[in-house]
């Protein structure tokens, strides 16, 4: 097999930056996407990068996101070569407020374990925001400082990587129907899509919520679950906040130029992709929270997502046992853009063979029943 001829299915972060990296390991590649790229949970993502705080309840999770942070400054190294972007990328840390006494004895449990684990952070007093958040909120009773966490500007990391991915010979074949896929002989795979047949020695299922609707034959449907979240912009002066501040109702991520994103909500309300009046306001109340300078800050866009939850809340992640040649790669829920880069890394490892990475284990997609 030589070189592959892989179709990607879905161009949200997973789908176009897997498709970057395996046409820059020599496949040939084809993107199929029912909008355009960039769509999906994507367009909504405030895109923090944080497995101490998404990963303090689960092993499994936390560990996946620290590989995958471990592989951020290449990753984007890469990308900003391939595509000649200007894109975000900050790695300054995040500043988790305390609001009352439950608030200070979780994060003093946090700070206790990344004591034991030898990972910097600091407890700052409210006297001392000054030298770290001078904004944020007097009302908080500490904050958690965590170095190692950061954050990246998503949809442009998206569109550079398809951008990217062009350059090096992808195609991307847009506003597609409904999608069929099955097994062919000899390992090859078959996939309907927008009325045509196409083959390909691999094909990767990265189509985030909608991935259950399309067809495998002879599976079951991907336990993939829609969960919606809200995210505002508001305009404040650049500098008013330094990194992520996060508290108990809501995070803001302060980008160079004065945007903050606002977010976020999470409601199982299937595919409805609308905002709504109350996530707005609810959000506004979030921010305003974390930093009251910016209570009555202009709102310049709200953007709504569906993030793709599995059963565990983990990804399936790995070849297919029903079609020989189909990797999963979906259902990367609330950390998609920080597991983006591992992701990448294992499905290039799975499309060439490379050999099974020990990660894949707690990710197979089987784990679900027949997939
Ligand atoms: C409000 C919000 C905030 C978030 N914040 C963070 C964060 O701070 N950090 C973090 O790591 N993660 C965050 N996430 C989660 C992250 O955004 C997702 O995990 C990630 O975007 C999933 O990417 P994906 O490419 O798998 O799916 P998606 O971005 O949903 O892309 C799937 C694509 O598949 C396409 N598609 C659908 N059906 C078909 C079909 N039949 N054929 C072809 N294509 C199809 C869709 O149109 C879509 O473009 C957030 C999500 C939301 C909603």
């Amino acid at each position: 097999m030589n070189p592959p001829v892989v179709i990607v299915i879905g161009a949200g972060i997973v789908g176009c930056t897997v498709a970057h990296q395996l046409a820059r390991s020599g496949a040939s590649v084809r993107v199929f996407e029912t909008r355009q790229p960039g769509q999906g949970a994507t367009r909504a993502s405030a895109g923090i990068l944080a497995p101490y705080i998404e990963g303090h309840g689960s092993d499994a999770l936390r560990s996946l996101g620290l590989r995958s942070l471990d592989l951020y400054a290449d990753f984007m190294d890469r990308l900003i070569a391939d595509s000649g972007a200007d894109l975000i990328y900050a790695r300054n840390g995040t500043f988790e407020l305390a609001f009352d006494s439950a608030d200070v004895k979780r994060l003093a449990a946090l700070a206790a374990a990344l004591a034991r684990q030898g990972v910097a952070h600091q407890w700052v007093a409210p006297a001392a925001f000054k030298n770290h958040e001078p904004a944020a909120s007097p009302a908080a009773l500490g904050a958690l400082l965590i170095p190692a966490h950061g954050f990246v500007g998503v949809t442009s990391v998206t569109l550079a990587a398809a951008a990217a991915a062009r350059k090096q010979g992808v195609e991307f074949i847009t506003e597609t129907g409904a999608i069929r896929i099955r097994a062919l002989t000899s390992s090859r795979v078959g996939v309907d899509a927008g009325g045509a047949t196409w083959d390909a020695d691999r094909v990767v299922l990265a189509a985030g919520s909608w991935s259950s609707q399309i067809v495998v034959e002879g599976a079951a449907a991907v336990p993939v679950t829609p969960i919606r979240g809200q995210l505002i912009e508001l305009q404040s002066e650049p500098g008013l906040a330094q990194r992520v501040i996060w508290g108990p109702d809501g995070y803001l991520v302060p980008w160079p130029d004065g945007t903050v994103l606002v977010g976020s909500t999470v409601e199982d309300v299937g595919f409805d992709e609308r905002h709504t009046d109350e996530g707005v306001s609810t959000l506004r109340a979030a921010a305003a929270a974390l930093v009251p300078g910016l209570a009555g800050a202009p709102l310049t866009s709200v953007r709504t997502g569906l993030r793709p939850r599995g059963p565990d809340d983990l990804p399936i992640l790995g070849r297919s046992t029903v079609v020989p040649g189909l990797i999963y790669a979906t259902a990367h829920y609330r950390n998609g853009v920080l597991l983006t880069p591992l992701t990448v890394q294992l499905v290039d490892d799975l499309v060439f063979d490379r050999g099974d990475d020990p990660a894949l284990r707690d990710l197979a997609p089987a784990r679900h029943g027949r997939l």
